[in-house]
């Protein structure tokens, strides 16, 4: 009797049956250390289009040359969909790169398949600082994933040129795919002015101004991995604060009936994460209400999620609190602690997945343990059948299976990590990594390490028979 629909994703996995698978901080006086995304940006709905400019300061603080920069062009995906019929977009969209300069000498940049390549005219050292510009046309896809449009409302994910990681593994230039989220981006400022229509309106990774119109107007938000924004003429909003955090829940309305239950659902999941893991770190939070994208019940941005109103149920339908608060905890997950999430999505969506179900069990009184003891003996059943685990990349799991193996089993594995040294440890385990990399990014390897630290004990064999099923 466990047919239970399971709408988790940010991730894709609208409406998985579990069981049958067969398969705005102010950071005074501070060192420019982070890449600052500079942006003038018009929006023009009658054309589906953005038009932009963007200038792109990036801090060389490695000690070697930098000679080169990679950017995903994501937005291309709309263009050549090559993920089958029932997910392609209504209307295709697309991103095209002109005028690109590097220090203001021209560059001859390159397109293969996402990937733009910018190289510099002459090598950029340590210490100093590259200026890179370039404009950019957006056109938005109708029913695309995440980036989106429709009526009067256009959601800006993914979707101007971001910069790539380069870390010791050199540029990381992982290709799309629709299963999961590959996104890998590191901690930038943003400072980006929208030029827009009359009566339309931002919702975004920035803090909003509370004016309903205003054009042009200059949004600013610092230390993010990404900036989301909602371009609305439609959206109205309930506020409320959880402790110092504004929390704002937009909707249209239609949705009039589940927007009492999904803003007090956001803002006792705020409070209950902050309490839990620690403090939030921005000043605003904004949970936007609709359809996203084919496939797609939630998603995470900086600052901003979005969530389906209402998931199903063996009854009819219910407000979507558990994909509104599985969203927000990844404010911690991702947001401010970061992973690599083509490379290791486990770390993210295991740990967001874990704080939905906590705050379920302790918030609505739902407890999840049966499901999270079949679930295990499935994925047990998956991994003897063919060998995937819970610790791979994006790119190993087909659909069926992605979200028993990196959100549910690591979610299962959490739950029994309490029964072996208690919650207390498990939450302290927890607010440490939070403390510890937050604002960074963290492997796998850190987390066992942080773990081990917490616990005082060696927990190595623990997580390896939960994550990689070794006995
Ligand atoms: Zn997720």
């Amino acid at each position: 009797m466990i047919h239970r629909l399971i709408q988790m994703v940010g991730c894709l996995l609208s409406f998985l049956l579990v069981l049958q698978s067969s398969g705005g901080i102010v950071w005074a006086h501070e060192k420019n250390v982070r890449p600052t995304y500079q942006m003038d940006v018009t929006y023009q709905p009658d054309q589906d289009e953005v038009i932009a400019h963007m200038t792109l300061t990036i801090p060389v603080t490695s000690q070697e040359t930098m000679k080169e920069a990679y950017f995903h062009l994501y937005p291309k995906v709309f263009h050549d969909w090559k993920y089958g019929d029932e997910s392609k977009p209504t209307k295709p969209g697309n991103i095209q790169v002109s005028q690109v300069k590097v220090n203001d000498v021209v560059a001859k940049q390159s397109v293969q398949d996402t990937i733009l390549k910018v190289p510099f005219p002459k090598p950029v050292s340590s210490g100093e600082q590259v200026k890179i510009d370039m404009d950019f046309q957006l056109k938005l896809p109708h029913g695309g994933s995440r980036l989106n449009t429709f009526k009067h409302t256009a959601f800006l994910a993914q979707w101007y040129p971001m910069l790539a990681v380069k870390d010791k593994d050199g540029w990381h230039v992982e290709p799309y795919t629709t299963i999961g989220d590959p996104f890998y981006s590191q901690m930038s400022d943003f400072e980006i002015t929208f030029r827009l229509p009359q009566g339309y309106r931002v919702i975004s990774s920035a803090q909003d101004p509370k004016l309903e119109y205003r054009s042009p107007i200059t949004l600013k938000q610092k230390n993010v991995r990404d900036f989301a924004a909602v371009l609305t003429k439609d959206y109205q909003v309930k506020r409320g604060k959880a402790g110092n955090v504004d929390v704002n829940l937009w909707y249209l309305k239609e949705m009039e009936d589940v927007v009492k239950d999904l803003h007090d659902a956001a803002i006792s999941g705020m409070d209950f994460y902050s309490k839990k893991f620690g403090a939030y770190p921005y000043p605003e939070v904004d949970v936007v209400l609709g359809e996203t994208g084919y496939g797609i019940a939630g998603m995470e941005y900086p600052g901003l999620v979005t969530s389906i109103p209402k998931v199903p149920t063996e009854k009819g339908e219910k407000p979507a609190v558990n994909v509104v608060v599985h969203e927000l905890a990844h404010q911690w997950w991702y947001g401010v602690v970061g992973n690599n999430q083509a490379k290791e999505p486990w770390l993210d969506e295991g740990l967001t997945t874990f704080s939905e179900f906590f705050y379920m069990q302790k918030e609505k009184k739902e407890d999840e343990r049966e499901l999270l003891k079949r679930a295990t003996q499935r994925t047990n059943e998956i991994y003897q059948a063919v060998g995937i685990t819970s610790a791979e990349s994006l790119y190993k799991y087909p659909d069926s299976i992605y979200a028993l193996m990196v959100y549910i089993r690591p979610a299962a594995m959490l739950f029994d990590l309490m029964d072996q040294i208690g919650e207390d440890k498990v939450l302290e385990i927890l607010r440490k990594y939070y403390e510890k990399y937050r604002f960074h990014i963290a492997t796998t390897k850190d987390f066992i390490q942080t773990a081990n630290e917490v616990a005082n004990k060696d927990l190595t064999s623990f997580f390896e028979k939960w994550l990689y099923f070794k006995e």
